[in-house]
């Protein structure tokens, strides 16, 4: 049987650092399932649509990667999958005690197991919030997504 990793997030947008966690994960698991939560009391710079087929454009060469969406409780997705394990990234210590609340209840209420990597020194300070801000104010994000032309339409639409 594969083993499944899901790898949880809003990926508003999906950055390198996430892509470094991708990658490390693909080491200990068989499949790396990235899910793309939808949560309707949040409001998202870049569509869903978009943000989905950006994420899948990075993996188009790599099977054992595929992305989906999501909405309501991260355990109950993985289970409809037949995942037992939820992959999530750390960059520092205030990551560390964000986690380990959710990892722990979700532990609780489901027996999923969380595993973490931590990112490479370079990409410890990419944070989505701040790729936002960037984006917004006209600065390129090309620094911290890969193929960033990408997450932007044709239209122009986010
Ligand atoms: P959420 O909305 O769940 O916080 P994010 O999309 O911001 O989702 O992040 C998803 C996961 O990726 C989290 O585990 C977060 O700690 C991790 N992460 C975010 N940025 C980085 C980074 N630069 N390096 C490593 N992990 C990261």
């Amino acid at each position: 049987m594969s083993k499944i990793g899901v790898f949880p997030g809003s990926f508003d947008p999906f950055t390198k650092g996430h892509e470094c966690i991708v990658k490390k994960a693909l080491d200990l698991f068989d499949e790396i399932v990235i899910a793309i939560g939808q949560n309707t009391s949040k409001t998202y710079l870049f569509d869903l649509e978009n943000r989905k087929k950006h994420i899948e454009s990075l993996f188009q060469d790599q099977p054992e990667v595929r992305v989906a969406v999501f909405k309501g409780l991260t355990v109950s997705f993985c289970q409809s999958i037949g995942a037992k394990y939820i992959v999530r990234g750390l960059r520092d210590s205030k990551d560390f005690g964000y986690e380990r609340s959710i990892a722990q209840m979700n532990y609780e209420i489901s027996g999923i197991e969380s595993v973490f990597f931590m990112t490479v020194p370079e990409y410890t300070a990419i944070n989505s919030t701040i790729v936002r801000e960037i984006h917004k104010s006209g600065g390129s994000m090309e620094l911290f997504v890969t193929n960033a032309d990408e997450l932007v339409n044709e239209n122009g639409k986010q």
